[in-house]
């Protein structure tokens, strides 16, 4: 096959391009390689990507979006941009004070987010004697419990406007042990991961009884505690939950989702914090240890706000300008540093989702238009380079 040195539609891009495209299909779970032609883009109006996707076991599928469908869920037409998808993500999810400011003004914005719930706060803390942490003493979480059992059922109600306001709850799992906290996720084994997973569904389950509407087959995927795990333990029992999506591993700059063992990997992204020039993985308390080794100094709230969301519009123009691989804003309902990085998200939030060709979506939205598209224009996608800033 001819190398076809053509240059990128919309990407504007110095990298050499021209390399041949090695697209990897699956058929019944095998994979195989398809070395479509450069005739083959050309009729699909596309240019010829320079590099084999990352895409490696059978696509996991959702249902499509139900009706009636926003605008941007289609397919694109040739040549045509994909919109800047914005996935804003919660870890622990459980906080009447944060969803309270997020609700309205994602109404407002037009957005959907995702929580991703520490199953530990569906139990009251007189109920914490019901988890037991694989290789830990029953009783034990590191992120503690519910609160009270009126805790709960508020929670329970605040999880379900959230619910029916179209925003998507996934796992941040059950009892959050990172590393020194023994046996850490880390270090767990697949049944491990099994077992605290069995754990997660049974508490959502249990919830479900007291009113809980969350639909255990609409949790499709998650964030591991502190970014951490095994992935060739944890994968597997992500799949055998049904999950499929993770959104914890770490990518240098802004890239497309791949498929890594038949789940779809939603990176964070890390990227340079420009007021420090640094490097940082684009999370809470990753910026928070770039700006002051994560000290507790209140008082410089507004100062850490601003370079925070200064980040953020540097990584949105770089990506909206560049691959439009869909940008993953992970964070956590905190109060750390006097609330900076929350109301950073918040600002955040307030600002971009208004802006053109971009839409704040859930993980199960992007998927949904993922599935949309022509498998060569995503691999094509994949196959640009990530989006640095
Ligand atoms: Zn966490």
């Amino acid at each position: 096959m001819a190398r076809k040195q053509k240059r990128l539609g919309w990407v504007t891009t110095g990298v050499a391009l021209g390399v041949t495209l090695a697209v990897i299909v699956t058929l019944g779970g095998r994979p195989q390689e398809q070395q479509p032609t450069a005739t083959d883009n050309v009729a699909a109006g596309l240019p010829a990507p320079q590099r084999a996707p990352v895409t490696d076991g059978p696509v996991p599928q959702v249902p499509p979006a139900a009706d009636p469908k926003p605008e941007w869920m289609r397919k694109l037409g040739p040549n045509e941009k994909p919109p800047q998808f914005v996935m804003f993500s919660f870890d622990g999810a459980a906080s009447k004070a944060h969803w309270d400011r997020v609700l309205p003004l994602a109404q407002q914005v037009k957005a959907h987010v995702t929580g991703l719930l520490s199953g530990v706060y569906m139990l009251s803390d007189d109920q914490g004697g019901s988890y037991t942490g694989p290789g830990h003493d029953r009783g034990d979480s590191s992120i503690g419990f519910g609160g009270t059992r009126q805790d709960v059922s508020q929670r329970i109600g605040y999880l379900n406007d959230a619910l029916a306001a179209g925003h998507e709850i996934g796992t941040h799992y059950m009892g959050h042990f990172c590393q020194g906290d023994e046996p850490s996720v880390g270090r767990w084994n697949t049944d491990q991961w099994n077992n605290e997973l069995d754990q997660f569904f049974g508490v959502v389950d249990k919830a479900g009884k007291q009113g809980f509407k969350l639909d255990p087959t609409t949790i499709r995927g998650g964030r591991t505690p502190c970014l951490e795990g095994d992935w060739k333990a944890a994968i597997p029992a992500m799949k055998a939950h049904g999950l499929v999506y993770d959104t914890s591993q770490v990518s240098l700059g802004v890239t497309w989702p791949t498929v890594v063992d038949g789940v779809y990997e939603f990176p964070l992204p890390e990227v340079r914090v420009p007021a420090l020039n640094k490097q940082a993985v684009m999370m809470d308390y990753n910026l928070w240890f770039a700006l002051n080794r994560a000290d507790e100094e209140p008082a410089r709230a507004a100062e850490f706000t601003s370079v925070v969301v200064d980040t953020y519009r540097d990584v949105y123009r770089a990506a909206f300008n560049g691959n439009r691989a869909p940008l993953t804003i992970g964070n956590h309902f905190n109060e750390w540093a006097g609330g900076a990085f929350s109301a950073a998200v918040e600002q955040f939030m307030g600002e971009v989702c208004v802006q053109k060709e971009t839409v704040c979506a859930t993980y199960t939205e992007v998927i949904q238009w993922m599935q949309l598209q022509d498998p060569q224009v995503l691999a094509q996608l994949r196959s640009f380079p990530a989006a640095r800033n």
